[in-house]
């Protein structure tokens, strides 16, 4: 049961997105431009884009367009859980590309320990703690995968802690919690607004003019260069990047590959010490759940808990519409759940109910391509686990704008496309089908019906 006063202050909005300190938009295009690379969104994709061709070379003339303020969609509203995994999970790498998940590991941690090293150079203040994430059992069943993740990890040379229940409980005392795994060195908390407006100012530090409120309405090739128009102005670009999530795609083959899923989110008030103490909690760590419909959750820098996940939600037609941010049943379901977790934290209120949009793709994690003769490049398909890998699919688009062949443009993962959704309305029907087979696993010991079973044959899948 949730308490009843739990949930009945909370704003309807982003806590990330919902303070102070949130910056001014800079002012929209007006007029044309030139520009030798245009990028197109303001979330992490893009800005790390922008942010890597500007470091890869100081005189390049770099545009970036927003359509509405930087990291207002996903990349300000997230959770805030910057892994280095670039392939949503150690698991799902291992059965897509056995033959690279080494190096997919490899460049992911390199990944996430260039992104540690970017924010320590440029001053970017976004709370980055290196605390490492907590997987747990709350279910026997859930043990055995725990116990792969262990020996999976190892047959690659990472170290992973497997904490039994007494241990698990001494970090972060919770009676639902029957084991754990301990990645300490794979994961990092960040505040994500914040991460994205301080990659912001660095991107017009180093000379990218950043235009926000500049919905860029129509791409074409006039021959020479790709022309982009926005409501006042128009760029012309040598190249493009597009890094512009689930949303409506300028460029139509990205529909196949996409599908727009809505996540949804908890933010507590401040804990209080004595409260908090009683929880743990020493290590900050992010923590996950195991099942198919997972929690997580973690703890902001002035102690509050975000707490999100569960329902993955996907509205027939595909549609993505501001009043999809909020679901009264999803907030119940969470508030519930939170406080079965915690309940030594029976009293606390949440301050804050939001929901976000996800750009789920059939493979669980980016994929990437070029167009118009390889001068446009795009990475998408993060599905729920882009805060980190998003720099490294921005840093694959330059590769691939630059025409260069690197260890990462010669990955299987980078060459090769996710398997495409139907068109509608038989992709809502696979998708619903798919949600209802996945919940039902979960509540029976994780054993997937013959459904399931053919997907996963096909290497297919729905995810968040
Ligand atoms: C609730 C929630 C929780 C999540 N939690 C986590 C987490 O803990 N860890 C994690 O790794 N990932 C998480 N994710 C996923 C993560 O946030 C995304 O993978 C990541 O932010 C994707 O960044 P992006 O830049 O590709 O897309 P977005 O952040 O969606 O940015 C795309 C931008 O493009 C702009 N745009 C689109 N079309 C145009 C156009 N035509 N012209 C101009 N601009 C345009 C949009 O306005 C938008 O700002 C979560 C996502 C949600 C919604």
């Amino acid at each position: 049961m949730v308490p009843s006063k739990a949930l009945a202050d909370a704003e309807r909005k982003p806590y990330w997105l919902d303070r102070p300190i949130a910056p001014e938009p800079l002012p929209p295009l007006t007029g044309d431009v030139t520009a030798d690379l245009a990028v197109i969104g303001g979330g992490f994709t893009g800005l790390w884009t922008a942010l890597m061709a500007k470091e890869r070379d100081p005189s390049l003339d770099v545009v970036l367009l927003e359509g509405r303020a930087v990291g207002w969609a996903a990349s300000g509203r997230n959770g805030g859980f910057c892994a280095a995994s670039l392939t949503h999970g150690l698991g799902n790498g291992q059965d897509r590309w056995p033959a690279e998940i080494a190096t997919l590991e490899r460049l992911g941690r390199e990944n996430l320990d260039e992104i540690e090293a970017t924010l320590a150079r440029y001053g970017v203040d976004c709370s980055f703690e290196r605390t490492g994430e907590l997987r747990v059992a709350t279910e026997e069943w859930q043990l055995a995968g725990l116990d792969e993740e262990v020996s999976g990890a190892a047959s690659l040379g990472l170290r992973l802690e497997r904490l039994d229940r007494e241990q698990v409980r001494a970090e972060v005392d919770s009676p639902t919690y029957l084991g754990g795994v301990w990645d300490r060195q794979g994961v990092a908390m960040v505040d994500p607004a914040r991460l994205a407006w301080g990659l912001r100012d660095v991107c017009v530090r180093l000379g990218v003019r950043v235009f926000e409120h500049t919905p860029v309405r129509s791409l074409h090739d006039d021959g020479v260069a790709l022309e982009l128009e926005t409501p006042k102005g128009r760029v012309r670009a040598g190249r493009v990047a597009l890094g512009t999530g689930v949303f409506p795609p300028l460029l139509r083959r990205l529909r196949h590959f996409l599908v727009p899923v809505y996540d949804y989110v908890l933010m507590t008030e401040p804990v209080p010490d004595h409260l908090l103490a009683e929880v743990g909690w020493r290590g900050r760590q992010g923590i996950g759940d195991s099942a198919n419909q997972f929690h997580y959750y973690r703890l902001t820098d002035d102690n509050r808990i975000l707490w999100g996940g569960y329902d993955a939600v996907y509205h027939n037609g595909g549609l993505v519409k501001p009043e999809y941010d909020q679901r009264d049943a999803t907030f119940e379901k969470l508030a519930t759940h939170f406080f079965e977790t915690f309940p030594q934290l029976h009293g606390l209120r949440f301050t804050h109910k939001w929901g976000g949009v996800i750009d789920t793709c059939s493979r669980f994690s980016a994929f990437f391509g070029t167009a118009y003769g390889s001068r446009l490049a795009y990475a998408a398909g993060y599905t729920g686990l882009g805060v980190g890998a998003t720099r490294f699919g921005a840093n694959v688009m330059l590769d691939l704008l630059q025409g260069r062949v690197t260890e990462r443009t010669d990955l299987r993962m980078v060459r090769q496309k996710p398997m495409p959704f139907p068109p509608e309305p038989v992709r809502s029907g696979v998708i619903q089908l798919t949600r209802w087979a996945i919940a039902r696993a979960d509540e029976h010991e994780g054993r997937r019906n013959a459904w399931l079973r053919t997907l996963d044959a096909f290497g297919v899948g729905f995810d968040s």
